[in-house]
């Protein structure tokens, strides 16, 4: 194990969660921990919980939640350098790595790193990736421009160059993995994205598989890389940025880089669509708008809805564009040019349109049923929604849908969720729990091992922040503090609110659900990424007969990646009053 989560770990150990955040917040004891008004948002009943057993906090308000160090970066608005090396002075341990020197000596490593993979992109074996950055048609001065590089097959190449500098080291860094029979390189045989800081010295890397899962790994949170706090491409836009007080917002490096080389020069990607709060300060410091450009089921799922809400609440103005169904800004920049591109940003839609629409298009609002289900849905996002000129407008938009009047809508959407919080029961998105969740609260919280879901599912089957905590169930431990300690901010939050959520839950239903749903996503997947290939490949051929048909097949088949995952996310108690077979 990394030197440095070890010490985290102790200086954890050492201190008692309750006694820290009483320092701020008035505490009750309150069935097997404590409750208490949160100080991250206005709070008028007590929504916070915090157990001093599991060493965990939740605000079932706000969502805000994690371990000590994640309330001390927060309420002291510190790094988690800073937030530790504090805990670690009252907890009278030393907290070694995160001495400035150090950093120095961890930033000349990396940078040595990124200069070896370039170096290796260069060499014979780089071949296969020059080939495909060239055809993708990023030409060679992009490499020098963005650092790309190649790291090399086998499992040592890292870790015997650089063996100078220590496995310890290495592995702290996230260059090297620890497996059952030592340890060894993280990235092999992969295209490189080197991920800079905002000054453009190297942090952590991306790397992209020529086949196998997962097509994209990135480094492991590291004493320089703060997942929820970095923005990929930041270095290269911020110019642009401050100057156009604009940012384009994108998913992936290769939108990145695609965007930059067709001169659109203010984007830079998320790197995933949970967007996080310190994400979304970050963005602020240099822009008042946001245009997101997300391939569109993925701009209109849960996560990305969520993360364009915390934009918002800091003050960003957020608008969304609308790319055509099947499309990411890279494919699109490059099929049709910047011109294009521009166009579709400029007729991007104001946040609240876009929530509306994509509300819509999620619901069959020839039903009944489709018409609460989008009241339901509205109702997670609408209480988080801080602008009254806003509301309105929302209001009035889904009364139209639902043929209502605006006074029921008006009536419908607070009313709910008050009451919950008055019981202090929980966030209403528990409502939307489905498998996922379900196997993750039920580990969590101990109520169900790994084990018992394990021969229905993989980690690779969860989604967003879910996934992290899926990998670290499934290697069989389950120690809390470790697993806060390799998780980002968004999975904090998660794990925390899983952990500390009083919900029932069923065992036997969820294994039920984990047998039925959790298998079906990968095979659309992979059927989606072959007929990638084919579509590709008949452009080639300029067979453009066989192109259209591939198009269409892969329209189908991402509306039913769409159903696929609704219904996962809704799980069993919905799907058994759902007649239609879901293999059809
Ligand atoms: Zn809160």
């Amino acid at each position: 194990m990394p030197g440095q989560r070890a010490d985290v770990q102790e200086i954890k150990s050492r201190l008692s969660i309750v006694d820290i955040i009483s320092r701020y917040v008035t505490l009750t004891p309150s069935g097997a921990g404590y409750k208490g008004k949160c100080p991250f948002h206005k709070d008028d009943t007590p929504s916070m919980t915090v157990s001093e057993e599991k060493g965990l906090w939740h605000c079932f308000g706000c969502g805000e939640g994690g371990d000590l160090i994640a309330f001390v970066m927060k309420i002291e608005r510190l790094s988690f350098i800073d937030a530790t090396r504090r805990l670690a002075e009252e907890a009278g341990v030393s907290f070694d790595v995160a001495e400035d020197g150090a950093r120095d000596e961890l930033r000349e490593i990396m940078a040595e790193v990124a200069n070896a993979f370039v170096l290796n992109l260069r060499s014979p074996a780089g071949k296969k990736a020059r080939d495909y950055l060239l055809n993708r048609g990023y030409p060679e001065d992009c490499w020098m421009t963005y650092g790309l590089g190649y790291a090399l097959p086998g499992w040592e190449n890292v870790k015997r160059a650089f063996a100078k500098y220590g496995e310890a080291t290495l592995l702290k860094l996230g260059l090297l993995v620890q497996g059952d029979k030592g340890v060894y390189d993280r990235f092999r045989d992969r295209t490189i994205f080197p991920i800079l800081d905002v000054s453009g010295r190297p942090i952590a890397f991306g790397g992209r598989a020529f086949e196998g899962q997962p097509k994209y790994l990135n480094s492991s949170q590291t004493p320089l890389f703060d997942k929820g706090r970095v923005i990929y491409g930041l270095s290269w836009a911020r110019e642009r940025m401050s100057q156009t007080r604009i940012a384009v917002l994108v998913e992936g490096y290769t939108d990145v880089l695609s965007l930059h080389q067709a001169d659109i020069r203010n984007a830079v990607g998320s790197m995933g669509t949970a967007l996080t709060q310190g994400q979304a300060e970050m963005l602020k410091r240099f822009v008042d708008e946001v245009v997101i450009a997300y391939d569109q089921d993925a701009a209109g799922s849960a996560a990305s809805l969520r993360g364009m809400q915390v934009l918002r609440n800091v003050g960003l103005n957020v608008r969304v564009a609308r790319l055509p169904l099947g499309e990411d800004p890279d494919g699109f920049v490059r099929a049709h040019g910047s011109e294009a591109m521009q166009e579709i940003f400029e007729s991007s839609l104001p946040f609240h349109e876009f929530f509306i629409e994509s509300l819509k298009a999620r619901h069959d609002l020839s039903t009944v049923r489709g018409k609460e289900q989008l009241l339901e849905d509205a109702r997670e996002f609408y209480a988080d929604i801080r602008s009254s000129a806003l509301r309105e407008v929302i209001e009035r938009a889904i009364a139209d849908l639902v043929d209502l009047s605006i006074e029921s809508v008006r009536r419908e959407l607070p009313r709910k969720r008050k009451p919950r919080h008055e019981e202090g029961e929980s966030r209403p998105s528990a409502e939307h729990w489905g498998v996922e969740e379900h196997v993750l609260a039920l580990v969590l919280r101990g109520e169900a091992t790994w084990s018992a879901f394990e021969p229905y599912l993989s980690p690779s089957d969860f989604t967003g922040a879910n996934r992290s905590i899926a990998e670290y169930l499934s290697k069989g431990s389950m120690e809390l503090s470790e697993l806060m300690g390799v998780l980002d901010e968004e999975g904090a939050r998660r794990a925390s609110f899983y952990a500390l959520s009083p919900i029932r839950i069923n065992v036997e239903g969820t294994i039920e659900d984990a047998k039925r749903w959790m298998g079906r996503l990968p095979a659309i997947e992979k059927r989606l990424q072959e007929l990638d290939r084919e579509i590709e490949r008949s452009g080639q051929e300029e067979d453009w007969t066989r192109w259209d048909e591939l198009q269409k097949a892969k329209s189908d088949l991402r509306k039913a990646l769409i159903q696929a995952k609704d219904a996962k996310r809704k799980g069993i108690h919905e799907q058994q009053d759902n007649q239609e077979n879901p293999e059809g």
